[in-house]
């Protein structure tokens, strides 16, 4: 593999910016390698500045369900961006993703568009606030939900990879109103509503753990979760930034047939571009400004052109049952790897819901955090490397998913089960 280009860009990005990166985990840290710089990306193949191409399950860590620079959503941006970036007032295209968001997820009577997906968590953790009164949230160790103060404490994701769980820089008065559950474990919350009546505003939680390596729900313990909110007078928020319109149309909240008060959104409704949504109940929602008390409020919020991709990705989505097709991609993926993999029984474990997976460098079941850290790191830094040098470009951590899309094909997955067997094969 060349990556003498990469080398070099490398070289000056970390001259320039932090780490070389504007986020964290694209710097290779935890894999102990210098990145590779991209070029481009199609399909389900992306493309380096040295002319590697990779099979990507990256997938920009969510967004691209339908593949990169699908032909309908480029179109969709051009005609967006040729009639101008953005307004600051209303229009008629930000109402018609609010409509696809509201048609496929019932629970959201009333939306806001917002910038990010870290924007819509803290905006819906301040309004969960403003509504119960209350101060402190219940969130679960490994989960992440953006950047926020509040919500960086035993976060996962790149927090977890680069070691930082709790992030320095944020105030004791901020992070004491956080309060940490164990998933999967609904004794470990009720503790906390006991100890703290009358004081929790809302539980935030991945319905289906994607920032800690995959981690799905056990039988019964979102409902639990949601009565017992409820119970306590609390609000439930589902974090389904990288679950919406992936697990299904509706998310996981679609997938379970459950209820939240709020969700938020982000990744695949702006199919690439920057985004992000809050919305549920409407009299929680029309706590907002300018009804409502708590403020919120975005300069470039529902920006035309990431709104005419959102738009573009869900009616693709729509059209092409992108989410059985890339169902269809992972569930094929795991059989073969499990055919493929069976003498490494004791030595690896896959998760595994809808399109997203992860490969966790360790035997027996993973259901929390405490078992995601169990996993051999080192071992995952050789199977990086190996994987990365044939042509297979994975986020280069244990604690990130595997991201298909409709766009995966047969032979790029049975290319993939080869490559794997042979890193494993390799390393053990
Ligand atoms: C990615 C992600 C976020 C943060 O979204 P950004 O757009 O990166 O700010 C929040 N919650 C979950 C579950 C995510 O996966």
């Amino acid at each position: 593999m060349k990556n003498i280009n990469s080398l070099n860009a490398v070289k000056r990005a970390e001259t320039l910016m932090p780490g070389g990166v504007s986020s964290p985990v694209r710097a290779f840290k935890s894999v102990g390698l210098s990145p590779v710089v991209i070029k481009k990306a199609k399909g389900g193949r992306i493309y380096d500045i040295d002319g590697n191409e990779y099979i990507d399950y990256v997938m920009s860590y969510g967004p691209m369900i339908l593949g990169h620079a699908d032909e309908r959503v480029v179109k969709a941006v051009s005609s967006s961006a040729a009639d101008g970036f953005s307004f600051g007032a209303t229009t008629e295209a930000e109402i018609e993703l609010a409509g696809l968001i509201n048609k496929h997820f019932p629970s959201i009577e009333s939306v806001r568009l917002v910038n990010s997906g870290t924007e819509a968590v803290m905006s819906a953790v301040r309004l969960a606030r403003g509504f119960t009164k209350r101060s402190r949230i219940v969130k679960f160790e490994g989960c992440y939900h953006g950047h926020s103060d509040s919500m960086l404490v035993k976060a996962g994701s790149g927090a977890l990879t680069t070691s930082v769980p709790s992030s320095a820089g944020i105030t004791e008065s901020v992070s004491k109103d956080t309060l940490v559950a164990v998933y999967n474990d609904i004794s470990s919350v009720k503790d906390l509503f006991a100890a703290h009546k009358g004081e929790i505003a809302a539980v935030i939680i991945e319905p289906v753990a994607a920032n800690m390596g995959v981690v799905l729900p056990e039988e019964g313990f979102l409902k639990n979760l949601i009565d017992l909110a409820h119970k306590n007078g609390s609000l439930i928020i589902f974090d389904e930034v990288i679950t919406g319109f992936r697990l299904s149309l509706g998310g996981a909240q679609g997938l379970f047939n459950l209820k939240p008060d709020i969700t938020c959104l982000g990744k695949i409704i702006g199919g690439g571009l920057p985004i992000g949504a809050f919305g549920g109940r409407r009299d929680i929602m029309e706590y907002l400004s300018p009804v409502g008390p708590v403020y919120q409020a975005g300069t470039l919020s529902g920006n035309p052109v990431c709104v005419a991709a959102g738009i573009a990705t869900i009616k693709a989505i729509e059209k092409d049952d992108a989410v059985s097709k890339a169902d269809e991609a992972a569930s094929y993926l795991v059989r073969s790897l499990k055919d493929e993999l069976k003498n490494f029984d004791d030595k690896i474990t896959i998760n595994y819901i809808s399109s997203l997976l992860t490969i966790f460098f360790k035997g027996g079941s993973v259901n929390n955090f405490n078992d995601v850290m169990k996993s051999d790191t080192n071992r995952f830094k050789e199977f990086f490397a190996s994987v990365l040098n044939a042509g297979i470009f994975m986020a280069p951590s244990q604690y990130e998913a595997v991201f298909l899309s409709s766009k995966h094909t047969k032979s790029d997955i049975d290319k993939t089960v080869s490559i794997i067997s042979d890193a494993l094969n390799k390393i053990f």
